[in-house]
C-alpha cells in the first residue's frame, strides 16, 4: 500500500537516545529552560486556540505583509466561515484579553506553540513551526523595554547560545513612522526600476521592509537614504543608548537602523537576535513595541510590547545540557505478569522525584536487559526475579562503578537508600 509522508515542510519531533533525534531533544530542552525563565521573570502563561478568524490576522498582522499576503493556513470551514491557522502568536492573546474584557488591567504572559506559515521551506524555514513568545500589556515605553533586553540576554546566558548578536533599533511613533516613509518612498521612487523586483512591488505597499532587503543592488541603493535616526525623538534615541548602556556587559548588543521587523503592528522599540552560526535565516527571535494593536482590534487603547522566539532556530545553538537527573533500570524477570513486582517499581518512584524509574517492559534474558540498561545509560539496575519476591528484597547492581558488586536489599532498605541518590 502507498505510505502517506508528512506534509512539505512539518517536521516530526521524536525524542529518543538516537542521533536523528537532535533537533527534538534539543526543541524540548529548550521549551523546559524557557518556560523556567519565563516563570523567573514573574510571567503567567496564555495558550489561545490554533484555529483564528482570518479577519484577525488581516486586520493585526496587515494585508500588505508576506504572512497574510501570501503565507496564510486560511479555508473555509463546513459553515462556511473563513478561518486559519495561526501563523504568530501575538493577535491571539490580545484578541483574547479584549474578548475577556481584561483589555485595560497590566499582564505578563508567556505562551509557546505550533505556528504555521505557507512559506518555501529551507533550512531553518517551515511551514509549521514552534514559537514562544512574551507579551507586556499595558506599560508605555521605558520600563518594559529593558525587561525585554534582560529576558533577551538572560535567554543567551542560560541556553548557552552560540555566537549571539543582539540589534535594536525604534521606528518612532505612527507620525514619525509615516514622515519617514514618505521620504523613504521619494527617495526610492526615482531609482524604482534598479530595485530589486520583490522591492520593487514592497515600495507601494510597504516601504519599510525594503530596509531589510536582502538583495545587494537594493543595500546599494539604501547606503543614501534617508535614515530613520535622523527622524526619531531625543528621548526614543536616549532609550536605545541606555539599553545598551545597561546590557552590554551582559550579551553583544547593537543599534541597527536597517532593522524595521515584518509586521505592520510594530512602532517604536524593536529588537532581534541572530547568530552567524544559523546561516541564512540568521534571526532566532525578535520583537518590538505595538502600542497600537489593541485599539485596532476593536479594544482598549493598549500600550504593549512583545516578542516570538523561533524554537527550531533557537534550539540549534542551545548548548546547555539536561539537568542529569540519575537512572534506575528496573528489571523484573518473573515468567508470569507480576503486579507485585510493578507496584514496588510504583513505590519508589514516589520517592525521589529527581530519580528517574525505567521499568523495562519487553521481555528477555537478564543478560539483554542489563545490556539494555548500560545502553540507556542507567546508573543502577534494580533487578527483581521470582526468588526476590519470596524473599522480598531486591539486587541492586551499580553500572557507572567498574567491578562493583551487586547488592541485595530489603524493601525498607532500598526505601532509605532512594532518596539518597542524587
Ligand atoms: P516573526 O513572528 O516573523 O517575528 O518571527 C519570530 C521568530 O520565529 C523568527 O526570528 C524565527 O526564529 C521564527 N520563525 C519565523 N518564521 C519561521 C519559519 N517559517 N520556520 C521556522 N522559524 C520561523
Amino acid at each position: 500500500m502507498e505510505k502517506i509522508n508528512s506534509l512539505t515542510g512539518m517536521l516530526d519531533l521524536i525524542s529518543s537516545k538516537s542521533e536523528k533525534s537532535e533537533l527534538a531533544n534539543k526543541i524540548f530542552l529548550t521549551e523546559k529552560y524557557l518556560k523556567n525563565i519565563f516563570q523567573n521573570y514573574g510571567m503567567s502563561e496564555i495558550r489561545t486556540p490554533a484555529l483564528e478568524d482570518t479577519n484577525l490576522f488581516k486586520r493585526s498582522v496587515g494585508d500588505a505583509s508576506d504572512i497574510v499576503n501570501k503565507e496564510l493556513y486560511s479555508f473555509n470551514d463546513k459553515n462556511d466561515k473563513n478561518i486559519v491557522l495561526r501563523p504568530e502568536g501575538t493577535a491571539g492573546v490580545i484578541r483574547a484579553i479584549i474578548q475577556k474584557k481584561i483589555d485595560l488591567e497590566a499582564h505578563k504572559f508567556w505562551y509557546m506553540g505550533p505556528m504555521w506559515r505557507y512559506e518555501r521551506p529551507q533550512k531553518g524555514r517551515y511551514r509549521q513551526f514552534y514559537q514562544a513568545g512574551v507579551e507586556i500589556l499595558g506599560h508605555h515605553e521605558g520600563l518594559p523595554e529593558f525587561e525585554m533586553i534582560s529576558l533577551v540576554c538572560s535567554i543567551n546566558q542560560y541556553l548557552q547560545i552560540e555566537k549571539p548578536l543582539v540589534k535594536i533599533n525604534h521606528l518612532g511613533d505612527n507620525k514619525i513612522k509615516e514622515l519617514y516613509c514618505e521620504d523613504l518612498v521619494k527617495y526610492l521612487s526615482p531609482l524604482k526600476s534598479k530595485l530589486d523586483e520583490k522591492d520593487q512591488n514592497r515600495l507601494k505597499k510597504n516601504p519599510l521592509r525594503i530596509l531589510d532587503s536582502k538583495s545587494e543592488t537594493t543595500q546599494n541603493i539604501l547606503k543614501d537614504a534617508p535614515k530613520i535616526n535622523n527622524y526619531i525623538s531625543n528621548s526614543s534615541k536616549a532609550l536605545l543608548d541606555e539599553i545598551i548602556k545597561t546590557f552590554s556587559s551582559e550579551c553583544s548588543i547593537q543599534i541597527d537602523s536597517s532593522l524595521v521587523r515584518g509586521l505592520d503592528y510594530y512602532t517604536g522599540f524593536v529588537f532581534e537576535a541572530v547568530s552567524d552560526d544559523l546561516g541564512a535565516q540568521n534571526a532566532y527571535l525578535g520583537g518590538g513595541r505595538y502600542d497600537n494593536l489593541c485599539s485596532q482590534l476593536g479594544g482598549k487603547n493598549l500600550p504593549a510590547i512583545g516578542m516570538a522566539i523561533g524554537l527550531e532556530r533557537l534550539s540549534t545553538l542551545v548548548n546547555a545540557e539536561e539537568a542529569s537527573n540519575k537512572l534506575l533500570s528496573f528489571i523484573i524477570l518473573s515468567e508470569k505478569i507480576n503486579p507485585k513486582a510493578y507496584k514496588i517499581a510504583h513505590d519508589l518512584r514516589l520517592l525521589n522525584e529527581n530519580v528517574k524509574i525505567d521499568i523495562q517492559l519487553s521481555e528477555g534474558s537478564l543478560k539483554s536487559k542489563l545490556r539494555r540498561a548500560s545502553k540507556d545509560n542507567a546508573d543502577y539496575a534494580l533487578i527483581l526475579g521470582d526468588q526476590e519476591l519470596e524473599s522480598e528484597t531486591v539486587i541492586v547492581k551499580s553500572l557507572k562503578e567498574s567491578n562493583s558488586e551487586q547488592k541485595s536489599m530489603t524493601i525498607d532498605e532500598l526505601n532509605g537508600f532512594i532518596p539518597t541518590i542524587s
